[in-house]
């Protein structure tokens, strides 16, 4: 028996970012699983967890030399930079959201420093890995943020109210985008008091949108995805679908107190589902949240980390949604690493060994080299 598998658990350098790549709860069960954890000094201060937590779960808590030092695993949320990894152990695995497609060059930093970069976000969307998927736990928080923060820059209520003084009306909320976010965004509307619309290329969607009490919108005379398409994913429409698409929605924007946007393609920049022209029609003191800002962003003029004004209508968005929400981001991104190392874990090696499946799916780097088919293209 070779000593503990070391897990490194770095503070977080981007900015905006607040949250953390393990917890109390996750840092207890890995060292369960028989390794070493190792945290920086203040990685969790921004998400409300003190080094002192870290101590108490049996955690080494340190500057950033001495945790990476001999590092077998090193945890993030975003892929930390390669230069600051002297003194991982070669060949240590790097587990984070990477960015891959548009951070080619820190890819090949990794190869470069003989680590195994794996990228969390191209997690396959199968049964046994769902449990693991970053996407997901941090999509469903983002769309319930969405909500909130669109309800406090609306200036009127969202539930129906009946006082003495006269009826407040329910407003009108548009969710755009029925994936994971998107669901999440009719649920907490609803849950508001709102009047729930929403609408998805997929088909399948439609029934999940009806099953949350709102109302589908759906481009009927042009075919869009039938099913849920491949592996819950959307891609790029034709040009018929997009302008039936425009067309339907423009008339139904027109009535809409609340839209929320959250369309995204996989590795390409968000498809623009609102213009300028159609912000035009809507009711001044109407409001947008567009959760695909940082993806380039689905509504005209959105500027992120912006609140900005367009005839009468505000329109918002954050670059980075689930670091608004610092605690219960990192406690799901968290579990969902943990669920990684902890699914992989092989007891005879003390230390996690990838299947081929995923492995083919998040691995970036090995042995030196940038291995990924979507990255050797
Ligand atoms: P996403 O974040 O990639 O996209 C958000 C939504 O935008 C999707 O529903 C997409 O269809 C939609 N969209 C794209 N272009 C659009 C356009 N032009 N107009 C309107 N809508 C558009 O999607 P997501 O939230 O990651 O999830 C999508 C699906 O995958 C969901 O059905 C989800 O349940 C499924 N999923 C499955 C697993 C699993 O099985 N392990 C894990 C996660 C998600």
């Amino acid at each position: 028996m070779g000593s503990a598998t070391r897990i490194a658990v770095l503070r977080e350098r981007a900015s905006g970012e607040t949250r953390v790549s393990a917890t109390p709860e996750t840092v207890r069960k890995l060292i369960g699983l028989g390794a070493s954890v190792a945290v920086e000094a203040g990685a969790g201060l921004h998400a409300s967890i003190a080094d002192a937590d870290y101590l108490a779960a049996g955690a080494a808590v340190s500057p950033l030399a001495r945790v990476l030092d001999g590092a077998n695993i090193v945890l993030g949320i975003q892929a930390p930079d390669p230069a600051l990894l002297d003194g991982a152990a070669s060949g240590a695995w790097v587990v984070a959201a990477m960015d891959p497609f548009a951070q080619p060059s820190r890819v090949e930093a990794y190869a470069a420093a003989g680590l195994e970069a794996l990228a969390m976000e191209l997690m396959p969307r199968i049964t046994r890995a769902q449990s693991m998927d970053i996407l997901s736990s941090q999509s469903n928080l983002s769309g319930y943020k969405a909500v909130l923060v669109a309800a406090n820059l609306y200036g009127r209520a969202f539930p129906m109210m009946m006082t003495a003084a006269g009826t407040v009306s329910a407003a009108k909320a548009f969710v755009m985008g029925v994936g994971v976010a998107g669901l999440q965004a009719i649920a907490t509307a609803r849950r508001l008091g709102a009047q729930v619309s929403a609408t998805d290329v997929r088909s399948a969607t439609r029934e999940q949108i009806q099953s949350l009490g709102a109302k589908p919108i759906f481009v009927e005379n042009v075919r869009g995805i039938e099913g849920e398409g491949a592996g819950g994913y959307a891609g790029e429409m034709s040009e018929d679908y997009r302008r039936a698409q425009a067309e339907l929605v423009s008339a139904h924007l027109a009535r809409q107190d609340i839209v929320i946007t959250t369309a995204l393609i996989p590795a390409r920049v968000a498809p623009r589902l609102i213009s300028d022209a159609q912000i035009a029609t809507m009711k001044p003191g109407s409001v947008i949240f567009d959760l695909a800002a940082p993806q380039g962003g689905n509504v005209e003029g959105c500027v992120a980390d912006e609140v900005v004004e367009r005839h009468g209508v505000k329109i918002a968005g954050f670059s980075n949604t689930p670091a608004h929400l610092p605690a219960e981001a990192s406690a799901l991104f968290a579990r969902n690493l943990f669920n990684f190392v902890s699914a992989f874990w092989d007891k005879e090696q003390g230390k996690p060994v990838l299947d081929d499946e995923i492995g083919a799916a998040i691995r970036l780097t090995r042995d030196g080299r940038v291995v990924h088919p979507r990255l050797l293209g």
